[in-house]
């Protein structure tokens, strides 16, 4: 099975906007957004989309006809930026531009204008719950209502790509929706439990791909492992996901230009497993003629899988037509400390995997090595100390590749303390520093 068996786009997508007034609503469909994700304190979309909007809502509907953004235009909207964003895995979240916290906004510590607000439990330092806010809850009814009223409205007298565009939508009742989310697990074979911090860059909006279960260290603190023993998936099993995944996403799948390469470390699943399933997908997904522009690859990594990886690997990645970027779990420079967190690890082999970082960031233009160190009140002070000491000696920082996640203990029970902590890192560190937010798909 190859990409010219399972055909993807092989031309650039054709679009017609259209507009009409259907009663009270103003319906648009096939709209332009950007077609790079860029960084902006101003709601963006991105792709293609369709928009409806109401004297208080506007919302807006992917390509199959899936609600995807619901933001407020009446006064008691907590501010004009702010929106609901729903992901491919069925779940709510509510991007805030939030408030200061230390006499810092979010930029300096997420790196992004906005932060999502997750509706189940994750690390987060700031938390707040979009389902509990009387400002913010009746959005979801203002859904349920439009749903109704498309369903119960005469399409007749409007152009026919709007019609068709209200057909779908009908079709994706909540029932529906949540269904669409399993199937997506079942072809992956398992929800994703944490997507890599760089997808932040694509507003993560990736397709998952799982080349590899399991991992290999069964770290005491992590709260999203498996606990199955590590092992590649065969070949053939992820052609057939591709397969499926072509087919699950349809219409919409115009709309990416990422895929996130699964699970845990997916580094270690070997040079040929992981160059054929992203060139596949590739070719499959047609992320050469896709809406947004710029393929990003995304991948976990572990120290050991990191660490036995030859040059091969590397060249080849950095010859794919992707921009890819490796996130490795480091956790700790600090014996004591990895210790304490059950990383069967030794410092040396955390140093080496730091320094060949930094080599590859240094020699492939298109790949780029992020790394992740654990954050928590409950660890040791060395633990701080010993990653200051390695953040601020980096010898030839770029200043560009290369950040440094710090992920919070998700049962650190004074997560604002925490950012205290962060920027006294962030202060000493050569290399760009944010913290990380665990999110699922
Ligand atoms: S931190 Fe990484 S290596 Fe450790 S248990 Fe979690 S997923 Fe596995």
């Amino acid at each position: 099975m190859n990409s010219s068996k399972l055909a993807g786009l092989n031309k650039v997508p054709e679009h017609k906007t259209l507009s009409c007034r259907l009663n009270n609503l103003a319906i648009t469909v096939e709209k332009e957004g950007s077609s790079h994700f860029t960084k902006a304190g101003y709601p963006r979309r991105f792709g293609f989309y369709s928009e409806i909007r109401t004297s208080e809502y506007e919302f807006h509907f992917n390509l199959n006809g899936d609600i995807k953004f619901i933001r407020g235009l009446n006064i008691n909207w907590p501010h004009p930026s702010e929106w609901l964003k729903r992901t491919d895995g069925n779940d709510w979240g509510y991007y805030t531009v939030g408030s200061v916290l230390n006499h810092k906004g979010i930029l300096d510590w997420f790196g992004e204008y906005y932060l999502p607000c997750l509706t189940y439990p994750s690390n987060s330092i700031w938390e707040y719950n979009p389902y509990t806010d009387a400002k913010i809850l009746p959005a979801f009814a203002a859904w349920s209502q439009l749903y109704a009223k498309l369903y119960s409205t005469g399409c007749d007298d409007i152009p026919s790509g709007i019609r068709d565009f209200v057909s779908l939508i009908i079709q994706k009742d909540e029932n529906t929706l949540h269904a669409q989310s399993k199937k997506l697990h079942a072809i992956i074979g398992g929800r994703v439990s944490v997507l890599p911090p760089d997808t932040r860059h694509v507003d993560y909006e990736v397709i998952p791909l799982n080349i590899a279960d399991g991992c290999l260290y069964h770290c005491k603190f992590c709260c999203v492992k498996s606990g199955e023993s590590y092992q590649p998936r065969s070949m053939d099993n992820v052609l057939s996901q591709i397969k499926q995944l072509k087919a699950f996403y349809g219409r919409n799948i115009e709309n990416y230009n990422a895929l996130f390469l699964g699970n845990h470390d997916a580094l270690g699943a070997g040079e040929e497993l992981i160059c054929t399933a992203a060139a596949e997908a590739f070719g499959v997904f047609g992320f050469e003629y896709a809406n947004m522009k710029k393929p990003m690859l995304f991948i976990f990594g572990s120290v050991g899988s990191l660490l036995k990886a030859g040059n091969g690997l590397f060249e080849k990645l950095n010859r794919l037509p992707f921009y890819t970027l490796i996130n490795i779990g480091l956790e700790s420079v600090d014996a004591h400390t990895l210790a304490a967190i059950n990383k069967p690890l030794k410092v040396s082999a955390i140093h080496e995997a730091f320094i060949k970082m930094l080599q590859i960031n240094r020699e492939y233009d298109n790949l780029e090595v992020t790394a992740n160190f654990l954050l928590g009140d409950r660890l040791l002070p060395d633990h701080t100390l010993s990653l200051i000491e390695l953040l601020k000696n980096v010898p030839d920082a770029s200043g560009k590749k290369g950040a440094i996640y710090l992920s919070p203990l998700i049962d650190s029970p004074k997560k604002g303390e925490l950012l205290n902590s962060f920027f006294e890192i962030k202060k000493m560190s050569r290399l760009p520093a944010y913290i990380y937010l665990i999110q699922r798909l």
